[in-house]
């Protein structure tokens, strides 16, 4: 008698739960895990997810991470996915192994020792993490927007200081409030205005000892312009806008040296700044140079081919800011934004449904449905379509929409439109129900 064949389902491995991990293994849960064509998997070094364009509010204070956040495995036990916590630091791609690094509680004990977790087909999408380019002083004194525990962080010593000050009388050295931020791109900029309206809300909320007008916020951008890369317009109106808040824009500035006091620009001049924010650029994480033999390009990024497979191994997808996707007829990559992780994990969606068919699986195209920066309550400004059919620039209410849909996208894919309702009524009356800013 022939032994029964053994049947093992496939088994998907996505490694990375944020803007594109998240809604890929969510989608895949539901069309392959449900009905067992597929074990699927997330394996991620946080327990929480938050959509990280909210991170500049976490940071102001405006919002409250604990507000935002979904657990990933209650999302794991309704989407028919398995949750693994861990933090990849490697790969085995002979014996088709992920390396997780070993676990510890905040008080440095070992929870869980180093690991290998089994795949049969792998997507990466790690994101990525800001880009000190190796300049003097950037890691050890700025504070980063990488995680939410570094908002966290930020919001938590921003308060602090106001405290102090307050009890102080007011501010009592230069500086003392002022915020520096390093990069005129979109983080930098919505940091800017949120932290505008904290130091406004913050005195309503009774630190009367200061003025709004005794914090300076600076913008400190080497290149020419704001936004580089967006429309010229589009870049003009935001300067225009910050300026309008009193916020010290200067452009061809460059950093050269970060100290405890503030910021030394390449010119000799010194910026005084209690709190130092690197929005500079973006790299992937370091652990994915050279991983296993993968191709990598100069920022860590894994270099996929049309398919968003890896170049060197077909079992292995990379999406999201962690792969770097030639842009046909640009010759850039596709820019490291969260519209791309999410057309980049709907397209890897329907290639590994097609794979696992055995049909034939698509080529990526990035649709570019235009940048929008807000500016808090003040303004939200940008250019819509894009490369589509040129660009239309909007600002005021009709941006602020299209802005916000954005996030309303990825909460559809994550739970539907119901659920996305229910969460949309629920924030209405939390926001009048809660102060206006974090105040612990
Ligand atoms: C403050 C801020 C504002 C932004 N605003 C906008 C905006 O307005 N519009 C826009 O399009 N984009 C914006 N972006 C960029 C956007 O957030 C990213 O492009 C997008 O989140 C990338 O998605 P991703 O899935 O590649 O990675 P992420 O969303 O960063 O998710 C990566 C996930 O991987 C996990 N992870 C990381 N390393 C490991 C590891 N070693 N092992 C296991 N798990 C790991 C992380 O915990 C995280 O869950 C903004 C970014 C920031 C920081």
């Amino acid at each position: 008698m022939n032994a029964p064949t053994t049947f093992r389902a496939v088994r998907i491995v996505v490694v990375g739960g944020g803007a594109g991990g998240l809604e890929l293994v969510t989608q895949l849960g539901k069309k392959l895990g449900r009905s067992g064509r597929a074990e699927i998997t997330l394996i991620d070094s946080s327990r929480t997810h938050i959509w990280k364009p909210l991170l500049h509010e976490v940071a102001a204070g405006t919002l409250d991470s604990h507000d935002d956040e979904l657990e990933y495995l209650a999302q794991a036990s309704e989407n028919h996915f398995r949750f693994v916590l861990g933090r990849m630091n490697g790969l085995d791609r002979a014996n088709k192994l992920v390396r997780l690094a070993p676990l510890f509680s905040a008080g440095g004990e070992q929870i869980m020792p180093e690991r290998t977790y089994p795949y049969d087909l792998l997507v990466i999408a790690v994101g990525s993490i800001c880009n000190d380019f190796g300049i003097p002083g950037v890691a050890e004194h700025c504070m980063f927007l990488d995680t939410t525990e570094e908002a966290e962080l930020f919001q938590n010593r921003l308060l602090e200081a106001y405290l102090r000050a307050q009890a102080a009388g007011g501010a009592s050295q230069p500086g003392e409030l002022d915020v520096a931020i390093v990069g005129g791109g979109a983080t930098g900029i919505e940091l800017s205005a949120q932290l505008y309206q904290a130091a406004r809300l913050l005195s309503s909320y009774g630190l009367d000892n200061i003025k709004p007008s005794d914090i300076k916020i600076h913008i400190l951008e080497a290149a020419p312009t704001l936004l580089a890369g967006l429309p010229e317009r589009l870049s003009r109106a935001t300067l225009q806008q910050l300026e309008s808040l009193g916020i010290d824009v200067r452009l061809g500035v460059k950093v050269v040296e970060v100290t405890e006091a503030g910021m030394r620009t390449e010119s000799g001049e010194f910026i005084r700044a209690a709190a130092k924010v690197w929005a500079a650029g973006v790299k992937a994480p370091d652990f994915l140079k050279d991983i296993d033999g993968l191709e990598t390009n100069r920022i860590n990024q894994l270099v996929v081919g049309p398919t968003l497979q890896t170049t060197r191994d077909d079992d292995i997808y990379a999406i999201g800011d962690c792969a770097a996707c030639v842009w046909p007829g640009k010759g850039i990559y596709v820019p490291p934004r969260a519209q791309s992780a999410h057309q980049m994990a709907s397209l890897v969606l329907s290639n590994l449904r097609s794979r696992l068919q055995g049909k034939s699986q698509k080529n990526f195209k990035y649709l570019d449905y235009g940048s929008l920066v807000s500016l808090g309550k003040y303004s939200t400004v940008g250019n819509l379509m894009g490369n589509l059919m040129g660009s239309v620039m909007v600002e005021g209410f009709i941006a602020r929409l299209v802005y916000l849909s954005l996030y309303k996208m990825h909460q559809l894919a994550l739970f539907g439109p119901f659920r996305v309702v229910l969460l949309m009524i629920s924030s209405f009356f939390r926001k009048r129900i809660q102060p206006k800013i974090k105040l612990h």
